[in-house]
């Protein structure tokens, strides 16, 4: 559905009018210069301005404003940590946005059923810390942890290092509180471990992106926290070599936490940023965790993958076991983001995936995407997961990067993979949607969306 913006925002006046009485001024926002602050996410999509920003704090004002904003015809986009990286918090046709951070509360935390209940406004790293401290462990770790939040993290399915072992947010979440367009609450899932009572709607809403229902409550699974942790850094001298130890590390039965691989142009671009103080001869580096119940568990694991990393040429691979080694081994990854910008004046980047086994293929042939297209690629990521984040980097601002990144789509489908590993569709990537999956299946997925949301005003523009 698209909507004329001129409309939107005579509706949106009307909006902020009867929220204004329903739930008071101060949580209704008009003031068009903090409304520029929603505009935007971490995306590279066009910003675009909401015509009213609501500030929720409660249910009640979730309901209220799904209420009115039904009647009214105003579109809504929720915003929790506005962290997103495919535009999916951006109101692309004006109307309001729904902001959900201040809802910030963890309602329960329980050590018998291993459940915490928490509003979406909770921030990722905070809830980590608040569990750590009473011997438990949520695993979903985004590397946005510090400033996305469990509201975002739902509808984004989101993913990160310790996926690999664990799963991504979907396999932590047991129910959620979900509010439709109009008002109407359901309490979908379970918070049992088993359930199986009629279809699994916390499976759908979980990665909807904002487009089915606004989550207003989510039962997450908690674990025990691991007492025993250790971190690995293998260095080698070519690519294929830490691919290879990817493949051997998991037909050996080893079940790291974290797998992460940086390729020859992340590593080259960590050392012209001084980062991470990467030595000359490595090409491709794995930073590896094993964490469990015990240290010589742990300690038998980390011996019989560094074994493979010798059997696989490493240069050498180091080990960390208290908190300031884990911190340098951990520098690489960490100063990447900001080193990769600072490599290029412009870059896209997606978030792509590829069976384990394919991702020599996937590689090589980005290789050949870069030169066919005279420009530099660069790909880091969960490589346990087969999820490499793949930058295409230029500085000419007349470059068009869309020859290459199309490229790069058609290979990663014709080698079995999918587009968004974590990322989400949103606005950044729907032009490669039908490239994945058949008009047939984005037809049945439209008729889902329209039995949550007949009237379309729920994140409208996103996905499709
Ligand atoms: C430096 C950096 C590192 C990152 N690393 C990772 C990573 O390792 N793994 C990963 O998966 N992602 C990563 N991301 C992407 C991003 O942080 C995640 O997608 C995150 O889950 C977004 O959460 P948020 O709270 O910021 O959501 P927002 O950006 O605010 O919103 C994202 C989507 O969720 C919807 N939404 C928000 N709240 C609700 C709600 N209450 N109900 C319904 N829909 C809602 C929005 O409408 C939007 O479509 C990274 C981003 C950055 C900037």
């Amino acid at each position: 559905m698209i909507f004329d913006k001129t409309q939107v925002k005579a509706r949106s006046e009307q909006l902020a009018l009867s929220l204004t009485r329903r739930l008071g001024a101060a949580q209704v926002v008009t003031d068009r210069d903090i409304l520029e602050s929603y505009a935007k996410d971490e995306s590279s999509c066009e910003p675009c301005c909401p015509d009213v920003a609501i500030r929720a704090r409660s249910l009640e004002d979730i309901v209220a404003t799904l209420e009115e904003a039904l009647q009214l015809g105003v579109p809504v986009t929720a915003r929790a940590g506005g962290t997103g990286k495919a535009g999916g918090a951006i109101p692309i046709y004006g109307g309001c946005v729904l902001d959900v951070s201040r809802m910030k509360q963890v309602l329960e935390i329980d050590k018998t059923d291993l459940v915490a209940v928490v509003e979406p406004g909770v921030v990722t790293g905070e809830l980590h810390a608040q569990v750590e401290a009473m011997g438990l462990f949520y695993s979903p770790d985004p590397n946005s942890l510090e400033t996305c939040c469990i509201g975002g993290n739902v509808a984004h399915n989101a993913g990160g290092p310790r996926a690999f072992k664990y799963g991504c947010t979907r396999e932590n979440v047991l129910g959620l509180e979900a509010v439709l367009m109009g008002g109407a609450v359901h309490q979908v899932g379970k918070r049992t471990i088993k359930g199986v009572a009629g279809y699994d709607l916390t499976a759908l809403l979980v990665g909807s992106e904002g487009t089915l229902a606004l989550t207003s409550k989510a039962v997450l699974r908690l674990r025990r926290k691991p007492e025993a942790l250790t971190t690995l850094l293998a260095r080698f001298s070519d690519e294929a070599s830490a691919t290879q130890t990817v493949a051997r590390t998991i037909e050996a039965g080893l079940v790291p936490r974290v797998l992460e691989f940086m390729d020859a142009t992340v590593v080259e671009t960590l050392r012209q940023a001084g980062a991470g103080s990467v030595p000359e001869d490595t090409s491709a580096l794995l930073l590896c965790e094993f964490d469990g119940p015990t240290e010589s568990a742990v300690e038998a694991d980390a011996l019989r993958f560094a074994d493979i990393c010798e059997e696989q040429a490493a240069l050498d691979v180091l080990a960390a076991r208290h908190v300031g080694e884990r911190n340098a081994l951990w520098a690489a990854r960490r100063d990447m983001s900001n080193a990769i910008k600072k490599r290029a004046a412009f870059k896209v980047a997606e978030d792509i995936v590829v069976p384990r086994s394919k991702a020599p293929a996937m590689l090589e042939g980005m290789r050949r995407i870069g030169e066919r297209h005279k420009t530099l690629v660069a790909a880091y990521g969960h490589a346990g997961d087969g999820n490499y984040h793949v930058n295409v980097l230029w500085d000419d601002p007349q470059y068009d990067p869309h020859p290459a990144v199309d490229d790069l789509i058609r290979l990663v489908l014709s080698l079995g993979g999918t587009i968004t590993g974590e990322h989400g569709i949103g606005v950044a990537k729907r032009r490669y949607l039908p490239w994945e999956k058949s008009e047939a299946h984005l037809a049945l997925q439209r008729g889902l969306k329209s039995q949550f949301d007949p009237a379309g005003l729920l994140n409208p523009g996103k996905i499709f």
